[in-house]
């Protein structure tokens, strides 16, 4: 969609509408929804955007140069192009420009992920409600090859899957927390509340919800859930959300993948075994080892 005059029209109250300077489109391409199957019954699905208009061969990173350059004023345009500028943002931590652009996502994913997204608070949520309608049925299982090991390094994750008849048997256990649907229906049909009824179905049934959340906490939230230790299958949702945004806000996308996804925070204790060639000045463990792999991914 294209608007082309650039005109202040008389409405007759005292509202003036200003077109804009310059021809604008949508940026998603007059589409209700860009969505991304996960697993077999989720999806996440980008419904909306603000700016959802933005000047022909411009992205919604020209909202986040709009309103920095309030701040750093006219001169920053000569001696800062776009993309320059947005770096100098995320490379500095000023993130309050990044919150000028919004998201809203419809997301269906099993309770367990939903669990884990809820915890972050700077999003407004508004969930599929199982008091007021019957759950559907819909329930996550990993494949076979998915099925994981418990980690022996980190106390919360999996990581190699299990062995085949291991990984069989838990499905089989899945399969027969799924049977509790069919009499979930059946008593809630005899008149049971469903808002009672539903507590015997299992986490892997799904829920829905739509999330809606600026770019710079939603760049906080693919920060932790796109990372290896964040748990599988959050990881998935957190893979398609980047992947939805990266057209609509590709310089910051860059950025934040250059200086903090693929980034390395180095502490103090790391810093001085580094100048001084001598061994990390602690016995914790963990952050010996948390060393040892930061120095393997540097060549040292
Ligand atoms: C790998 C992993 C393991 C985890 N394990 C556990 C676990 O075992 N148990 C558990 O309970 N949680 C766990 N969590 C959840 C974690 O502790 C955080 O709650 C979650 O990641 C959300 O992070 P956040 O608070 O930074 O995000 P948000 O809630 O989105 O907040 C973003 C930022 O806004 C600010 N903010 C938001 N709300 C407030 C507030 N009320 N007051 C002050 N500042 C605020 C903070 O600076 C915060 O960092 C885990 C998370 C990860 C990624």
């Amino acid at each position: 969609m294209v608007v082309p005059t650039n005109s202040v029209a008389q409405t007759g109250s005292n509202i003036r509408r200003v077109q804009p300077e310059t021809p604008m489109r949508d940026l998603m391409d007059g589409c209700s929804r860009w969505e991304i199957p996960v697993h077999q019954h989720g999806f996440i699905a980008l419904v909306d955007v603000m700016p959802r208009l933005a000047p022909v061969g411009q992205t919604a990173d020209a909202a986040i140069v709009q309103a920095a350059r309030v701040s750093y004023g006219d001169g920053t345009k000569q001696v800062s192009e776009d993309r320059t500028l947005v770096r100098y943002l995320l490379r500095h931590r000023h993130t309050t420009p990044l919150e000028m652009v919004e998201f809203k996502f419809h997301v269906a994913m099993p309770m367990f992920v939903a669990r884990q997204w809820i915890r972050h608070r700077t999003a407004n949520v508004n969930e599929y409600s199982a008091r007021y309608s019957i759950v559907p049925d819909r329930f996550y299982r990993p494949s076979l090859e998915n099925v994981r090991k418990q980690s022996s390094v980190n106390r919360q994750g999996g990581d190699e899957p299990i062995d085949a008849g291991t990984a069989e048997s838990f499905l089989g256990l899945l399969e027969r927390a799924e049977a509790n649907y069919q009499e979930y229906l059946q008593l809630t049909e005899k008149g049971v509340a469903r808002e009672l009824a539903r507590a015997a179905l299992p986490v892997s049934v799904y829920t829905e919800w739509y999330w809606k959340c600026d770019l710079h906490n939603t760049l906080r939230f693919l920060s932790l859930r796109m990372d290896s230790h964040a748990q599988q299958e959050i990881q998935d949702y957190a893979r398609g959300m980047f992947d939805l945004i990266k057209p609509l806000v590709p310089n910051s996308c860059e950025a934040f993948q250059d200086y903090e996804m693929e980034a390395m925070h180095l502490t103090r204790l790391e810093i001085e075994s580094i100048k001084n060639g001598a061994p990390i000045n602690t016995t914790n463990k963990r952050e010996q080892a948390e060393f040892e792999a930061k120095k393997k991914r540097l060549g040292l």
